[in-house]
């Protein structure tokens, strides 16, 4: 699958993808991944890309002329890629999100906003919106970072384990079960007796109570999600 991000800070994308899981599926051509710098596309010698707001204010806004050049180029040598805007005002991520992505057929186009965001009418350009959360950052170099990490270990192949995929939380619609590992006894906490008892079927039945049970107290409004099926 193709990923592709627009951003002033290109540098930011190059050691959290050298490395790990997104890394690897970069190197085994799962993924592709291309930074395209904003930069150049900006006005001026100075390769201007904000400006003042109109009508005053703090901050500085992107302007568009910069921003529907480097859509331009991009998605002229990309055709087809689906163009998300982060900002804190789009539709909130989550693993339904994800999925939808993932089924983009030519890859995903990834904006990354800076100072008080963009000028409003280069919004147009765009397929959808997609925010990380209910809080603001600086830039949008994390956030579209975290939307290439959700939808990439989603791509078959990325992890090691498939199982992961089906078993982890939110993806049944339930919080994951709690996990163990050695030792047996740790400052006077022991394993569950059925984790070690080898009786698979047991372990697949407590492991499904304890993330409904899981679920109920810690999120209820997705254990709310899953009873309507
Ligand atoms: N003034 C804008 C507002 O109040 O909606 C916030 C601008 S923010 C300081 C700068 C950039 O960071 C945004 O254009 C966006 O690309 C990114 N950003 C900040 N918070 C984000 C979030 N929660 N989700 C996605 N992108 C975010």
């Amino acid at each position: 699958m193709e990923f592709h991000v627009i951003t002033l800070f290109p540098e930011m994308f190059e050691s959290p993808f050298r490395g790990g899981m997104i890394g690897r599926a970069v190197e085994q051509g799962l993924i592709q991944l291309r930074v395209h710098p904003l930069r150049p596309f900006g006005l001026g010698s100075y390769r201007q890309v904000d400006d003042a707001p109109y009508g005053g204010g703090s901050g500085m806004v992107m302007r568009p002329e910069p921003l529907a050049a480097a859509i331009d180029d991009v998605t002229g040598q990309h055709p087809g890629l689906w163009k998300v805007l982060m900002t804190p005002q789009g539709e909130v991520f989550g693993h339904a999100l994800a999925r939808e992505l993932l089924a983009k057929p030519r890859g995903l186009l990834l904006v990354a906003g800076r100072y008080e965001g963009i000028d409003e009418r280069v919004r147009s350009l765009f397929d959808q919106e997609i925010s990380i959360g209910d809080y603001v950052l600086s830039g949008g170099e994390l956030p579209a970072m975290v939307v290439i990490e959700a939808v990439g270990r989603l791509i078959p192949g990325v992890l090691g384990n498939p199982d992961s995929l089906t078993e982890e939380s939110f993806a049944a619609g339930t919080l994951e079960y709690p996990q163990y590992t050695r030792p047996e006894e740790f400052r006077g906490m022991r394993v569950p007796e059925v984790l070690l008892s080898g009786d698979h079927g047991k372990v697949r039945e407590w492991r499904r109570a304890e993330a409904e049970k899981r679920t109920a107290l810690r999120r209820p409004d997705l254990a709310r999600k899953s009873s309507r099926g």
